[in-house]
């Protein structure tokens, strides 16, 4: 039977007690499920340390000696087992205190030790080791490279641990290597030089030498990559397939903004919105994601779009993820189109809008009098109906998911399908994405494979780049007396605190002390101070305030993260910057540096940093680039941990590549995939059967959650 076809419950070493847990931890139910639960690391067997070697705290071990002395403290459940182990020429200590009845040393025996070492007090000693008589050493445990699985709490706990896994493993390789069917093509394996199927799994879990290891692991992860490009890219292929509204047309409303805009667009602006227009007039429905560092200027660009949107007869919306976000986006689109007068009508629709208020919105979208509603979530609700909507805009905070964008579609193609015989019913609208800040260039492949890309790569000119310096906690004096100088010069400063999810009533007592704190410092000046928990209302006024210059200075959360304009203000303070990740830093400090004066962004930590944290604020004193902080914060942290877009945005759960590292892999496999389906976008064709077949099987799979961005 093939072992994709086998219940794991009748494997060797299972049972229907284990094979429940195996199911219910990690979605194992076949053989096959098992054999792709791969190793997180591998320990080489065939090397013997000596004492004097050791000083890497965290790898795993293994030393020949004896144990020459050995005593037992405390009674009962405290009861401890120490010994001293020699090497013949240094030696460490051993340490049981659990089983301590059922460790039997003897002297002059010589003994393979295997365990992991941390040091106390220049001593290292080793807490539960593997003992083993060196007599009853057999020559596998000293060969080759030893696979160590994931196990959780409950497996642990049924005493599933990495050696039961590696043995259930280990029991099932030689049905494995009798050959199992490969879900890649002959063709592609030899183009990428991959291994089968069958060897790559074998050599994953006990490689012949390292460099099989790495290759079994290359081959592995060029799949698991492979599949997901594949299944991202024919989404793409389907959706390039919708129809789309027609807006060929370059009118007046676009015509009458550009020539009132007080400054030429930039180059970059420009080709961008060539690009995007392309896809308006091709009678294809535009997926597009817009790229652009900070302060690139990528408002103007979607106000733009929506206006050639708007003069081709359609409506258009702007989704912003905040309300603070979407009221300025309002302020700042009424001003650019102040001198159009009334030829463009644009409102506004947050959570906070008052029934009242609502109903002349719903009927300006339902009669077509408004031209384009800016807003949040408050859009999607069921009762905002179009007349005809055909452009959205999606300005997306970098936390705001390919589930969520998944759902706008789905809603915006309902919303056209039910404004009653329009135009071109069951049309989806042209659906731009804008990112808040730029995200590396494996992310953009994988959470927005799906969509065509266009990049803002150049700011404004006149801009100074903003200078950045990181200063100890302790420094405030002289931090306090740049701001004084900064507000004389008739700048405005903004503060920012970090905040802490756990206890929300703490962090709301750090922003006040700060805000006492401040208005103690600065007698003198006006603060205005605004946090996630106040009235929308109240939030608004506090940044009009500080907009308008009547405060200079604004203490606030990371409310202010993401869009927030007021070009007056030079200096942004971040305090705690050690508890901020790098691409929240970059947005924070791209609050500042948006007029034409030289901005400042001052760090302050702690003392004492981590050397994470170190490199953190090295990189942001260090550069300016957002594409280059977006790919360092990908090293530092990696993938599965980055703020935003992967925990809410990656539907994908990587089983072994990984984004940060295999970013070449990730190139080749998203080729692949792409030459396999320009040649058969649906694949129909028989030789393609494998890859059909494989998509169905892990997307019914438990572990991939495709379902959700087709
Ligand atoms: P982003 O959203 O990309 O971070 P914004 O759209 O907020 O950037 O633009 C930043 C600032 O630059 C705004 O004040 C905007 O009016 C201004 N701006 C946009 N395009 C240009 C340009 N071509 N020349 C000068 N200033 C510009
Ligand atoms: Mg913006």
């Amino acid at each position: 039977m093939e072992l994709s076809q086998r219940d794991i419950t009748y494997c060797k070493n299972v049972g229907a007690k284990r094979a429940d847990i195996l199911r219910s931890e990690l979605g194992v139910r076949t053989a096959m499920d098992m054999v792709r639960q791969y190793p997180y690391k591998y320990i080489d067997r065939s090397r013997f340390y000596r004492i004097a070697e050791l000083d890497d705290e965290d790898t795993y071990v293994q030393i020949i000696g004896e144990v020459t002395e050995w005593h037992t403290i405390g009674i009962g459940k405290a009861k401890r087992l120490s010994a001293t182990f020699f090497d013949g020429t240094h030696q460490c200590e051993l340490v049981w205190f659990k089983g301590v009845q059922y460790v039997k040393l003897q002297r002059g025996v010589k003994y393979l030790l295997f365990g992991k070492p941390s040091r106390f007090q220049h001593v290292f000693n080793f807490v539960h080791p593997e003992l083993t008589p060196w007599s009853k050493v057999t020559p596998e445990m000293t060969q080759g490279l030893e696979p160590y699985y994931n196990t959780t709490e409950k497996m642990k706990r049924a005493n599933l641990n990495s050696k039961a896994v590696r043995s259930i493993i280990a029991e099932l390789m030689p049905e494995l290597k009798a050959g199992v069917p490969d879900t890649i093509g002959a063709d592609v394996l030899q183009r990428y030089r991959l291994m089968s199927l069958t060897e790559a799994l074998a050599n994953v879990h006990f490689p012949r030498d390292t460099q099989y290891m790495q290759n079994a692991r290359a081959r592995l992860k060029f799949e698991e990559l492979f599949y997901i490009q594949l299944q991202i890219l024919r989404t793409m292929k389907r959706r390039e397939q919708n129809p789309g509204y027609g807006m060929p047309a370059v009118g007046r409303r676009f015509h009458a903004l550009y020539r009132s805009l007080p400054f030429p667009l930039t180059e970059a602006q420009k080709r961008v919105i060539r690009e995007i227009h392309e896809d308006m007039k091709s009678g294809r429905q535009m997926n597009r994601l817009l790229q652009g560092d900070v302060g690139s200027g990528k408002t103007l660009v979607a106000l733009l779009c929506c206006l050639l949107a708007v003069d081709n007869g359609y409506q258009a919306c702007i989704m912003a993820p905040t309300e603070i976000l979407a009221n300025q986006h309002y302020e700042t689109l009424k001003a650019f189109l102040a001198p159009l007068g009334d030829a463009v009508h644009v409102a506004l629709l947050t959570g906070s809008t008052s029934a009242k208020n609502r109903a002349p919105i719903h009927d300006g979208l339902i009669n077509g009098t408004i031209h384009i509603l800016i807003g949040t979530h408050a859009l999607l609700e069921d009762n905002v109906q179009w007349q005809n909507l055909g452009f959205v805009v999606i300005d997306e905070q970098h936390r705001f998911g390919v589930a969520q964008r998944a759902k706008l579609w789905t809603k915006s193609r309902r919303v056209a399908q039910d404004g009653d015989g329009y135009a071109m019913p069951g049309c989806p609208p042209h659906i731009l994405v804008m990112t808040a800040t730029p995200i590396p260039r494996t992310l953009a492949m994988t959470v927005y494979g799906d969509l065509q890309v266009s990049v803002i790569d150049e700011l404004p000119p006149g801009r100074k780049p903003v200078q950045t310096v990181h200063y100890s906690l302790q420094r405030r004096a002289q931090v306090y007396s740049f701001v004084r100088k900064q507000i004389q010069e008739g700048r405005q400063v903004y503060v920012v605190f970090p905040l802490i999810k756990e206890n929300e009533k703490l962090d709301l007592q750090d922003l006040q002390n700060g805000f006492n704190e401040l208005c103690e410092a600065f007698p003198e000046y006006r603060i205005s101070m605004v946090h996630g928990q106040m009235k929308a209302s109240d939030k608004d006024l506090q940044m009009q305030r500080f907009a308008s210059g009547e405060t200079q200075i604004l203490v606030a959360t990371t409310v202010i993260e993401v869009g927030v304009n007021v070009p007056n203000a030079t200096v942004m303070i971040i305090q705690n910057a050690e508890r901020f990740g790098l691409s929240q830093l970059h947005q924070l400090r791209g609050r500042v540096g948006r007029g034409g004066d030289q901005s400042y962004c001052l760090l302050l930590t702690r003392n004492e940093l981590t050397a994470d944290t170190r490199k953190r604020m090295d990189i942001m004193v260090a550069t300016n680039d957002g594409f280059r902080i977006a790919e360092a914060d990908l090293q530092l942290r990696g993938p599965g941990d980055l703020e935003g877009t992967l925990q809410s945005g990656t539907p994908f759960d990587l089983h072994i590549a990984n984004l940060a590292t295999d970013s070449q892999l990730l190139t080749l496999a998203r080729q692949a995939a792409m030459d396999i389906l320009d040649q058969d976008p649906l694949l129909e064709d028989e030789r393609n059967r494998i890859y059909k077949r494989q998509l169905d099987f892990l997307r019914i799979s438990q572990s991939y959650n495709w379902g959700e961005i087709s």
